[in-house]
């Protein structure tokens, strides 16, 4: 698919099959600005009838408001599967929450994102696609990007789809693309230690998120499995060194569970796992799910497990939710459609 092409390779596509250059350049302009083949008036129908196989094939299937004004797309791909991602209005711009699989095979028990397992992969260019297509809908073309913001915390496990994702990242902050600065990249794992590492060997300057939730590892397994493949410890080193050799400030998810990871001495362990790490801690009440039965901790002793650990010299914010009344919020989506008014 051409979306999974840079420049240079689009350039390269249009010269095998015959075009001037300067083709090239249209075509990438054409999918860079979110445009089906049909809206392109630049092309002649017979350049278009040869490209037809190769040009991206999505749209955006439904769009969701929120009272907050937060947007979810439900976006659809050429073989029908479907995904959903999420555009945030704050004062410096547009965030994208992209995702980056149909469903996900981590089976996190409090996450709707997992709920049928994972379908498959996205490629590069079907990511691409979300931010894209969300461009367009808010007016915007390659040339006039509106969003300044992406995070890869949309469904899916980012690093289980490594290259296309990494490929993606390399994409969407190149200056002949849309241009989006590294560093107002934020990638979100749920910890797959040999893979942050493999990240580091590429020398990006996004922000590692890691979804942490538990303070031991006995916790952690209840609600999270791949916690049997690496310890908390393990993680933790691997930030440590992501922020040596980057210099990017770790962020950490931590979803408050009543009872389950919300004690005092919750906080207590936390600050010590994470002494002497240049971090900060987003504490975010759990997000209901309907299929799932773990209870949210309330909003208030969210406010006090975040004073109890600043209180222990931990950076850390209760988040604020957004788009929680269309099922857009952290751990809502998914990949069926779902009826909102159940
Ligand atoms: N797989 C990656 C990317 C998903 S990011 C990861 O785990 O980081 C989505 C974030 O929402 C993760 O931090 C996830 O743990 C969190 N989340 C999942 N379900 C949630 C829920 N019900 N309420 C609040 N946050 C949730």
């Amino acid at each position: 698919m051409l979306s999974d092409y840079s420049f240079e390779e689009i350039k390269l596509y249009a010269k095998k099959i015959g075009l001037p250059e300067f083709r090239g350049e249209q075509i990438f302009d054409a999918i860079y600005s979110g445009k089906s083949l049909q809206e392109i008036s630049n092309l002649s129908k017979a350049i278009k009838d040869i490209i037809a196989k190769d040009y991206p094939e999505y749209n955006i299937e439904r769009k969701y408001e929120s009272k907050d004004g937060t947007k979810k797309y439900i976006i659809k791909y050429a073989d029908n599967n479907i995904v959903e991602c999420v555009l945030m209005k704050y004062k410096y711009g547009y965030t994208l929450c992209i995702s980056t699989q149909v469903g996900c095979r981590m089976g996190c028990k409090f996450c709707a994102s997992t709920l049928h397992g994972l379908a498959r992969n996205l490629s590069t260019g079907e990511m691409l696609g979300q931010v894209f297509l969300v461009n367009r809908d808010l007016g915007g073309s390659r040339k006039n990007r509106l969003i300044t913001n992406i995070v890869l915390m949309g469904s899916g496990e980012p690093l289980d789809n490594f290259d296309n994702v990494t490929k993606f990242i390399e994409l969407i902050s190149a200056s002949k693309g849309l241009n989006i600065s590294q560093r107002n990249i934020s990638l979100s794992t749920c910890g797959l230690v040999d893979k942050i590492y493999k990240l580091m060997e590429k020398n990006f300057n996004i922000t590692l998120t890691i979804s942490l939730h538990a303070t031991t590892d006995e916790y952690r397994r209840q609600i999270m499995p791949i916690a049997n493949k690496f310890a908390i410890k393990e993680i933790i080193d691997a930030c440590s060194e992501y922020y040596k050799k980057t210099n990017r400030r770790i962020y950490f998810e931590y979803t408050l569970i009543k009872s389950i990871n919300d004690s005092e001495e919750d906080v207590i362990r936390l600050s010590k796992l994470l002494k002497g790490l240049n971090c900060h801690v987003n504490v975010i009440p759990l997000n209901s799910v309907k299929e799932r039965t773990l209870k949210g901790t309330s909003r208030l002793d969210a406010y006090k497990f975040v004073d109890n650990l600043k209180s222990k010299g931990v950076s850390a914010t209760v988040r604020r939710t957004m788009g929680e009344d269309i099922a857009g919020a952290c751990g809502q989506l998914r990949n069926q459609l779902m009826d909102l008014k159940d």
